[in-house]
Protein backbone atom coordinates (compact mmCIF):
# COMPACT_ATOMS: atom_id res chain seq x y z
CA UNK A 1 0.00 0.00 0.00
CA UNK A 2 1.22 3.61 -1.08
CA UNK A 3 1.76 5.80 1.98
CA UNK A 4 2.18 9.78 2.14
CA UNK A 5 5.20 10.14 4.23
CA UNK A 6 5.71 13.77 3.16
CA UNK A 7 4.00 16.75 2.13
CA UNK A 8 6.72 19.73 1.57
CA UNK A 9 6.24 22.84 -0.24
CA UNK A 10 6.71 22.09 -3.72
CA UNK A 11 6.47 17.87 -3.62
CA UNK A 12 4.99 14.95 -2.28
CA UNK A 13 6.93 12.16 -0.88
CA UNK A 14 5.00 9.07 -1.30
CA UNK A 15 6.18 5.00 0.02
CA UNK A 16 5.93 2.50 -2.36
CA UNK A 17 5.13 -1.12 -2.07
CA UNK A 18 9.47 -1.68 -2.69
CA UNK A 19 11.02 0.23 1.18
CA UNK A 20 13.93 1.43 -0.96
CA UNK A 21 11.81 3.83 -3.77
CA UNK A 22 9.78 6.34 -3.09
CA UNK A 23 7.33 8.23 -5.49
CA UNK A 24 7.60 11.95 -5.93
CA UNK A 25 5.01 14.18 -6.68
CA UNK A 26 5.63 17.51 -8.54
CA UNK A 27 2.94 19.84 -7.04
CA UNK A 28 1.59 23.02 -8.60
CA UNK A 29 2.54 24.95 -5.72
CA UNK A 30 5.36 27.80 -5.39
CA UNK A 31 6.39 29.37 -2.23
CA UNK A 32 8.43 31.98 -1.24
CA UNK A 33 10.01 33.68 1.89
CA UNK A 34 10.06 29.54 3.46
CA UNK A 35 6.05 28.85 2.85
CA UNK A 36 4.73 32.04 4.13
CA UNK A 37 3.65 33.26 0.81
CA UNK A 38 1.84 30.48 -0.99
CA UNK A 39 0.36 30.36 -4.67
CA UNK A 40 -1.50 27.41 -7.13
CA UNK A 41 0.37 27.23 -10.95
CA UNK A 42 -1.38 25.22 -13.35
CA UNK A 43 1.80 23.17 -15.23
CA UNK A 44 4.28 24.47 -12.81
CA UNK A 45 5.04 20.77 -10.97
CA UNK A 46 5.23 18.93 -14.63
CA UNK A 47 7.51 22.04 -15.80
CA UNK A 48 9.78 21.61 -13.43
CA UNK A 49 9.80 17.97 -12.97
CA UNK A 50 10.74 18.36 -16.71
CA UNK A 51 13.75 20.37 -15.85
CA UNK A 52 15.09 18.46 -13.18
CA UNK A 53 14.63 14.54 -14.96
CA UNK A 54 16.64 16.58 -17.69
CA UNK A 55 19.40 17.63 -15.56
CA UNK A 56 19.55 14.65 -13.42
CA UNK A 57 20.03 12.18 -16.83
CA UNK A 58 22.54 15.23 -17.87
CA UNK A 59 24.66 14.81 -14.41
CA UNK A 60 24.13 10.66 -14.44
CA UNK A 61 25.59 10.45 -18.23
CA UNK A 62 28.23 12.24 -16.90
CA UNK A 63 29.35 10.58 -13.81
CA UNK A 64 27.25 12.28 -10.60
CA UNK A 65 25.31 9.75 -9.03
CA UNK A 66 22.23 10.17 -7.89
CA UNK A 67 18.59 8.83 -6.49
CA UNK A 68 16.99 9.41 -9.81
CA UNK A 69 14.83 5.94 -10.84
CA UNK A 70 12.78 6.42 -13.80
CA UNK A 71 9.92 8.56 -14.83
CA UNK A 72 5.95 7.97 -14.18
CA UNK A 73 3.83 10.31 -15.50
CA UNK A 74 4.55 13.79 -16.34
CA UNK A 75 4.49 15.33 -12.47
CA UNK A 76 6.00 12.33 -10.89
CA UNK A 77 9.08 10.09 -10.82
CA UNK A 78 10.47 6.96 -8.94
CA UNK A 79 13.76 7.95 -6.66
CA UNK A 80 15.57 5.80 -4.40
CA UNK A 81 14.56 6.45 -0.84
CA UNK A 82 17.45 8.25 1.23
CA UNK A 83 18.32 9.11 4.48
CA UNK A 84 18.79 12.88 3.89
CA UNK A 85 21.62 15.27 5.07
CA UNK A 86 19.38 18.13 6.50
CA UNK A 87 21.46 20.48 4.65
CA UNK A 88 21.65 22.92 1.55
CA UNK A 89 25.01 23.01 -0.29
CA UNK A 90 24.63 26.76 -2.11
CA UNK A 91 27.16 27.46 -4.48
CA UNK A 92 26.99 31.14 -6.18
CA UNK A 93 28.82 31.86 -9.18
CA UNK A 94 27.36 35.34 -9.56
CA UNK A 95 26.22 38.16 -6.66
CA UNK A 96 22.24 37.53 -6.33
CA UNK A 97 19.60 37.37 -3.43
CA UNK A 98 20.42 37.03 0.50
CA UNK A 99 24.15 37.20 -1.10
CA UNK A 100 23.53 40.50 -2.34
CA UNK A 101 21.65 41.66 1.42
CA UNK A 102 24.28 40.14 3.39
CA UNK A 103 26.66 41.99 2.56
CA UNK A 104 25.26 45.49 0.70
CA UNK A 105 26.42 44.07 -3.06
CA UNK A 106 25.02 45.03 -6.33
CA UNK A 107 23.25 41.86 -7.88
CA UNK A 108 25.03 41.22 -11.17
CA UNK A 109 28.23 41.20 -10.14
CA UNK A 110 30.83 38.08 -11.03
CA UNK A 111 32.50 36.26 -8.34
CA UNK A 112 35.92 35.43 -8.91
CA UNK A 113 35.46 32.26 -7.34
CA UNK A 114 32.48 30.11 -7.27
CA UNK A 115 31.05 31.33 -3.09
CA UNK A 116 30.09 27.68 -1.42
CA UNK A 117 27.57 27.93 1.76
CA UNK A 118 25.69 25.47 3.45
CA UNK A 119 23.01 25.63 5.08
CA UNK A 120 21.12 24.06 8.17
CA UNK A 121 17.76 22.90 6.66
CA UNK A 122 14.61 23.89 9.38
CA UNK A 123 11.80 25.60 8.32
CA UNK A 124 11.00 26.00 12.01
CA UNK A 125 14.71 28.21 11.97
CA UNK A 126 14.52 29.63 8.50
CA UNK A 127 17.34 27.54 7.13
CA UNK A 128 20.42 29.44 9.19
CA UNK A 129 23.58 29.53 8.18
CA UNK A 130 26.07 26.39 9.29
CA UNK A 131 30.20 25.71 8.84
CA UNK A 132 31.92 23.02 8.88
CA UNK A 133 33.26 23.24 12.62
CA UNK A 134 29.02 22.76 13.86
CA UNK A 135 28.06 20.05 11.26
CA UNK A 136 31.08 17.88 12.64
CA UNK A 137 30.15 19.03 16.70
CA UNK A 138 26.41 18.29 15.87
CA UNK A 139 26.97 14.99 14.34
CA UNK A 140 25.27 16.17 11.17
CA UNK A 141 27.80 15.06 8.38
CA UNK A 142 31.74 13.91 8.78
CA UNK A 143 34.56 15.87 7.03
CA UNK A 144 35.38 12.87 4.18
CA UNK A 145 31.08 13.49 3.72
CA UNK A 146 31.20 17.47 3.21
CA UNK A 147 34.73 16.43 0.96
CA UNK A 148 32.77 14.19 -1.23
CA UNK A 149 29.37 16.12 -1.52
CA UNK A 150 31.21 19.41 -2.15
CA UNK A 151 33.29 17.53 -4.70
CA UNK A 152 29.90 16.63 -6.65
CA UNK A 153 28.66 20.36 -6.49
CA UNK A 154 32.30 21.75 -7.94
CA UNK A 155 31.22 19.13 -10.55
CA UNK A 156 27.63 19.83 -10.78
CA UNK A 157 28.81 23.35 -11.24
CA UNK A 158 31.32 22.44 -13.97
CA UNK A 159 28.97 20.54 -15.88
CA UNK A 160 25.61 22.85 -15.84
CA UNK A 161 27.56 26.22 -16.10
CA UNK A 162 27.96 25.62 -19.88
CA UNK A 163 24.97 23.71 -20.42
CA UNK A 164 22.68 26.33 -19.03
CA UNK A 165 25.26 28.98 -21.52
CA UNK A 166 24.41 27.11 -24.34
CA UNK A 167 20.90 26.94 -23.56
CA UNK A 168 21.16 31.12 -23.26
CA UNK A 169 21.52 31.61 -19.67
CA UNK A 170 23.74 32.45 -16.46
CA UNK A 171 23.78 29.85 -13.85
CA UNK A 172 23.82 32.42 -11.00
CA UNK A 173 23.75 30.38 -8.30
CA UNK A 174 22.36 26.89 -7.02
CA UNK A 175 21.20 24.42 -4.15
CA UNK A 176 21.59 21.28 -4.10
CA UNK A 177 20.77 18.33 -1.52
CA UNK A 178 22.59 14.80 -1.04
CA UNK A 179 21.47 11.67 1.01
CA UNK A 180 22.62 8.15 1.97
CA UNK A 181 21.95 5.36 0.26
CA UNK A 182 20.73 2.18 2.74
CA UNK A 183 24.34 0.91 1.72
CA UNK A 184 25.72 4.01 2.08
CA UNK A 185 26.31 5.79 -0.65
CA UNK A 186 25.94 9.62 -0.92
CA UNK A 187 23.81 10.56 -4.22
CA UNK A 188 22.98 13.73 -5.16
CA UNK A 189 19.03 13.97 -4.11
CA UNK A 190 15.69 16.33 -4.12
CA UNK A 191 15.44 17.77 -7.48
CA UNK A 192 17.38 20.64 -9.70
CA UNK A 193 15.07 23.27 -10.74
CA UNK A 194 14.01 26.77 -10.86
CA UNK A 195 12.98 26.71 -8.17
CA UNK A 196 15.92 26.26 -6.09
CA UNK A 197 18.60 27.87 -8.85
CA UNK A 198 18.87 31.64 -10.84
CA UNK A 199 19.14 31.57 -14.65
CA UNK A 200 19.33 34.85 -16.02
CA UNK A 201 18.38 35.15 -19.82
CA UNK A 202 22.19 35.83 -21.27
CA UNK A 203 21.20 38.84 -23.83
CA UNK A 204 18.61 40.51 -21.30
CA UNK A 205 19.44 39.57 -17.64
CA UNK A 206 15.52 38.72 -17.56
CA UNK A 207 14.81 36.43 -14.64
CA UNK A 208 13.90 32.79 -15.52
CA UNK A 209 13.34 31.70 -12.18
CA UNK A 210 11.06 31.58 -8.71
CA UNK A 211 12.21 35.63 -8.68
CA UNK A 212 9.70 36.23 -11.31
CA UNK A 213 7.07 34.52 -8.70
CA UNK A 214 9.40 35.87 -4.99
CA UNK A 215 9.32 39.60 -7.15
CA UNK A 216 5.81 39.36 -8.88
CA UNK A 217 7.71 39.92 -12.74
CA UNK A 218 6.18 37.49 -14.72
CA UNK A 219 4.33 33.87 -14.40
CA UNK A 220 5.62 31.31 -13.31
CA UNK A 221 4.45 28.31 -15.42
CA UNK A 222 5.55 29.92 -18.75
CA UNK A 223 8.88 30.75 -17.49
CA UNK A 224 9.59 27.57 -16.22
CA UNK A 225 8.11 26.46 -19.54
CA UNK A 226 10.45 28.52 -21.26
CA UNK A 227 13.63 27.02 -19.45
CA UNK A 228 12.19 23.52 -20.50
CA UNK A 229 12.08 24.19 -24.20
CA UNK A 230 15.91 25.88 -24.11
CA UNK A 231 17.25 22.94 -22.45
CA UNK A 232 15.31 20.53 -24.80
CA UNK A 233 16.63 22.14 -27.73
CA UNK A 234 20.34 22.17 -26.26
CA UNK A 235 20.05 18.60 -25.63
CA UNK A 236 18.30 17.57 -28.77
CA UNK A 237 20.93 19.02 -30.54
CA UNK A 238 24.34 17.40 -28.23
CA UNK A 239 22.37 13.80 -28.67
P1 LIG B 1 10.72 21.20 1.44
O1 LIG B 1 10.95 20.06 2.40
O2 LIG B 1 11.88 22.16 1.46
O3 LIG B 1 9.40 21.86 1.61
P2 LIG B 1 9.98 19.72 -1.02
O4 LIG B 1 8.57 20.15 -1.11
O5 LIG B 1 10.78 19.71 -2.27
O6 LIG B 1 10.87 20.60 -0.03
O7 LIG B 1 9.96 18.30 -0.35
C1 LIG B 1 10.75 17.23 -0.73
C2 LIG B 1 11.42 16.64 0.53
O8 LIG B 1 11.92 15.34 0.23
C3 LIG B 1 12.63 17.48 0.97
O9 LIG B 1 12.57 17.60 2.38
C4 LIG B 1 13.84 16.66 0.53
O10 LIG B 1 14.92 16.83 1.43
C5 LIG B 1 13.30 15.23 0.60
N1 LIG B 1 13.91 14.32 -0.37
C6 LIG B 1 14.32 14.58 -1.63
N2 LIG B 1 14.82 13.49 -2.23
C7 LIG B 1 14.70 12.47 -1.33
C8 LIG B 1 15.05 11.07 -1.35
N3 LIG B 1 15.60 10.52 -2.41
N4 LIG B 1 14.82 10.34 -0.22
C9 LIG B 1 14.25 10.92 0.87
N5 LIG B 1 13.90 12.22 0.95
C10 LIG B 1 14.12 12.98 -0.13
N1 LIG C 1 17.61 28.20 -2.27
C1 LIG C 1 16.78 27.10 -2.18
N2 LIG C 1 16.14 26.84 -1.01
C2 LIG C 1 16.30 27.61 0.09
C3 LIG C 1 17.15 28.76 0.01
C4 LIG C 1 17.79 29.01 -1.18
O1 LIG C 1 16.62 26.39 -3.16
O2 LIG C 1 15.70 27.31 1.15
C5 LIG C 1 18.31 28.51 -3.53
C6 LIG C 1 17.76 29.77 -4.19
O3 LIG C 1 16.73 29.45 -5.12
C7 LIG C 1 18.97 30.31 -4.90
C8 LIG C 1 20.16 29.87 -4.02
O4 LIG C 1 19.66 28.78 -3.23
O5 LIG C 1 19.14 29.71 -6.17
C9 LIG C 1 20.68 30.98 -3.13
O6 LIG C 1 19.60 31.52 -2.41
P1 LIG C 1 19.78 32.76 -1.40
O7 LIG C 1 20.62 32.34 -0.25
O8 LIG C 1 20.23 33.95 -2.17
O9 LIG C 1 18.36 32.97 -0.80
P2 LIG C 1 17.03 33.54 -1.49
O10 LIG C 1 17.32 34.96 -1.86
O11 LIG C 1 16.75 32.65 -2.66
O12 LIG C 1 16.01 33.37 -0.40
Amino acid sequence: MEKLLYTGKAKQMWQTDDPEVLRVVYMDQATALNGKKKDRFAGKGAAAKGISDLVFHYLIDHGIPTHFIKQVSSTEDLVKKCQMFPLEFVTRNVVAGHFASRYGLDEGTVLTEPVEETFYKSDQLDDPFINESATLALDIASHADLEEMWGHCRKVNGLLKPLFEKSGMQLVDFKLEFGRLSNGQIVLADEFSPDNCRLWDLQTDQHLDKDVYRRQLADLTQTYDEVLNRLQNVLAEEN
